[in-house]
C-alpha cells in the first residue's frame, strides 16, 4: 500500500525545536520580530529611540517615557510564564493530532493543570480567530453534527436530547480532494442561523452542497449558492460519495474529543473544534506551525480569564 504523504511527512522534531526556541532569548527575539518588524516604535508617540529595562520585561520609550511589555496587546498580556513554557506549549498543541489533555500538558510543561488549561484555552482561542478570519470559498460540504448529550437515550443523531448542535463543513477541491475544514456550534439548526453562519464563514458565491436538510437553504440569504444532493438511503448510506469527507472529519474529530479529553463542556466546544481545524487545515505545514502560531497569537487580542470562562462563543 503506498504511504499517505500527510501521515509520514516530517514535524519539527523536539531536538529541531530545543535548538530554535530552547531559552528565553531565542523566544524572545523572533517574538520581538512579530510585533515590530521595523523595529520598535512606541505604541504612544511613534518614536524609535528606547531602552530596554529590568532584564528586558520592559521597553521605555526614549522621547516619552511610555513603557510597554513585548506582549502587551496580544494574547500572552500579563502573562508571569516563561515564554520558554509559551513556546514549548505552542509545539506540544500544534504537533499533536488528536489534542493533548491538560493534565498531560501540565506535566510535560511543569505548570499546574489549571494553570495549563489557561494556556490552551488561550491558545485555542488564537487558533480560532486565526481561522474565522478566512472564510471557505468555492466548493463546500456541509453537513448537521452533535456532540454530547445521553449516548443510549434511544434517540440518534436530530433531535436527540441533550446534544449541542455544530455545523460540520469542508471545502472541496474540483476532484473532491479537502482542503478545509470548519465546525462551528450553533443554536441550532434554523434557515437564520445558517445564514448567520454563511455570512461569517463562507464566502460570497459558494457553492454549498449539503443534503437538504431544511436550514441549509439559508445560506442563500448569504449570496451563496446551494444545492442540495439527496443520496442517502434510510440507513444513511452515501450513495455518490459526496458526503464522504464530510462524514470522515466529524467521525475522527468526536473520536479524538472523546480519546483526549473525556468531557468537553457545550460553551467550550467551539474552541475544542477550532483547535482540530486549525491543526487539519495546516496539515502539509507541520513543520511551520510553531513559527505561524507565535505569530498569529502577537496579533490576537488579550482574552482575561473572565472573558474565557464567560464567553458564550458562537459559530
Ligand atoms: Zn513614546
Amino acid at each position: 500500500m503506498a504511504k499517505n504523504p500527510i501521515q509520514f511527512q516530517k514535524g519539527l522534531s523536539l531536538t529541531a525545536f530545543l535548538a530554535q526556541y530552547g531559552d528565553e532569548s531565542k523566544c524572545y527575539h523572533p517574538l520581538f520580530t512579530f510585533r515590530w518588524p521595523q523595529g520598535f516604535v512606541c505604541p504612544k508617540c511613534g518614536h524609535t529611540d528606547h531602552c530596554q529595562i529590568a532584564s528586558r520585561k520592559v521597553l521605555q520609550c526614549n522621547y516619552c517615557h511610555t513603557q510597554t511589555s513585548l506582549t502587551a496587546g496580544t494574547i500572552f498580556a500579563s502573562t508571569k510564564l516563561p515564554l520558554t513554557v509559551w513556546f514549548l506549549a505552542i509545539y506540544l498543541i500544534s504537533q499533536a493530532k488528536n489534542g493533548i489533555s491538560s493534565l498531560h500538558l501540565g506535566r510535560t510543561l511543569g505548570v499546574s493543570a489549571n494553570t495549563a488549561l489557561r494556556i490552551k484555552h488561550k491558545l485555542q482561542q488564537t487558533m480560532k480567530e486565526r481561522d474565522d478570519s478566512q472564510p471557505l470559498h468555492e466548493l463546500v460540504v456541509i453537513d448537521d453534527a452533535y456532540w454530547g448529550g445521553k449516548k443510549y437515550d434511544g434517540v440518534r443523531g436530530r433531535g436527540a436530547t441533550g446534544k449541542t448542535p455544530f455545523v460540520a463543513s469542508i471545502s472541496l477541491t474540483e476532484e473532491g480532494h479537502p482542503v478545509k475544514m470548519r465546525l462551528s456550534k450553533v443554536i441550532g439548526f434554523t434557515k437564520e442561523e445558517l445564514t448567520g453562519w454563511a455570512k461569517k464563514h463562507l464566502n460570497p458565491d459558494t457553492l454549498v452542497v449539503s443534503d437538504g436538510l431544511n436550514c441549509f437553504p439559508g445560506v442563500e440569504d448569504a449570496d451563496c449558492e446551494h444545492e442540495p444532493i439527496i443520496s442517502r438511503t434510510e440507513n444513511g448510506y452515501d450513495e455518490f460519495g459526496v458526503f464522504k469527507w464530510v462524514n470522515i472529519m466529524i467521525g475522527s474529530v468526536k473520536n479524538a474529543l472523546h480519546g483526549t479529553y473525556h468531557h468537553v463542556s457545550p460553551s467550550h466546544l467551539p474552541r475544542y473544534l477550532a483547535e482540530f481545524c486549525y491543526r487539519f487545515n495546516r496539515r502539509f505545514e507541520l513543520h511551520t506551525m510553531v513559527d505561524r502560531l507565535a505569530y498569529v497569537a502577537m496579533r490576537t487580542p488579550p482574552m482575561p480569564q473572565r472573558l474565557l470562562k464567560l464567553a458564550e462563543v458562537r459559530w
